[in-house]
């Protein structure tokens, strides 16, 4: 309490990989219950959090067609994993009494909304968490490029994206102790330099509509609430 948000409304962006905790597959309830403890904390500084959850815990199209699958219908699984997620994440939040909201760029009456951005804009004003499932709806895309996208669409401050490593580095800091860490980096540092941090598609439409993305470790306690109040937390990429 007391602490100022420096954002009033942000986009968060995790990965299905970060629900499975321990496992290799599937979702991890306590991962969820943390996760929803660190969102809260920003509820409870009334900074307005809009959510895309990916769904590589569960499937993704590229494995799938990889394995044998037709690729279309692979993203349409992809897809649905983040539904599964979603709803999963919903629950998580709503048993510490924050209230959400789940739509899906995929219509599916009766078990979540339809995307529609006016009414998503309106929840989050209201203080609502809103997790916005299905990816963007079409198959080759990433829920990376639905971050960027929904982030964009809502006009969120800046689009935070939750990863294992604690932000951008020069090589892969798991293999490489010598990796060293970007502190910041523009659009076209992370192009040229083919760092990966989101895929192309995604860094481009960051780009070309000027979203600052921040880059932290979602499973440092408190970080997501600290980059928010100004705080100094993995890497931030802008103009
Ligand atoms: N997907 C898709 N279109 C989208 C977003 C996602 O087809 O707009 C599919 C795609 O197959 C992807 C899967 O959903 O592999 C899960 O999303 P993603 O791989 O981005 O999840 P993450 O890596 O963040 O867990």
């Amino acid at each position: 309490r007391g602490a100022k948000s420096k954002y009033k409304r942000i986009l968060l962006k995790l990965s299905g990989e970060a629900l499975m905790g321990e496992h290799d597959f599937g979702i991890d309830p306590k991962v969820l219950d943390r996760m929803a403890l660190e969102i809260g904390q920003l509820v409870g500084i009334g900074v307005q959090v809009g959510i895309v959850i990916g769904g590589g815990n569960l499937f993704r199209g590229a494995a799938l067609h990889e394995a044998g699958m037709e690729r279309v219908t692979g993203d349409h699984m992809g897809m649905l994993a983040t539904v599964m997620n979603a709803l999963a994440m919903r629950d998580a939040l709503e048993r510490s009494n924050i209230r959400s909201r789940v739509m899906s760029a995929i219509p599916m009456s009766g078990v979540v909304e339809h995307y529609d951005r006016r009414t998503a804009i309106r929840y989050l004003t209201s203080g609502d968490v809103v997790l916005f499932s299905a990816g963007t709806g079409n198959p080759f895309f990433t829920t990376d490029s639905a971050a960027c996208l929904r982030g964009i669409e809502i006009d969120a401050d800046v689009v935070v994206k939750a990863t294992k490593v604690d932000g951008v580095y020069d090589k892969d800091p798991v293999k490489h102790a010598d990796a060293v860490k970007y502190e910041q980096l523009n659009y076209d540092e992370v192009l040229d330099q083919k760092l990966g941090v989101m895929d192309l598609t995604a860094i481009c439409l960051v780009r070309d509509h000027g979203m600052p993305v921040r880059v932290f470790d979602m499973n440092k306690s408190g970080a997501l609430l600290n980059l928010v109040v100004g705080g100094k937390e993995g890497t931030l990429i802008d103009r």
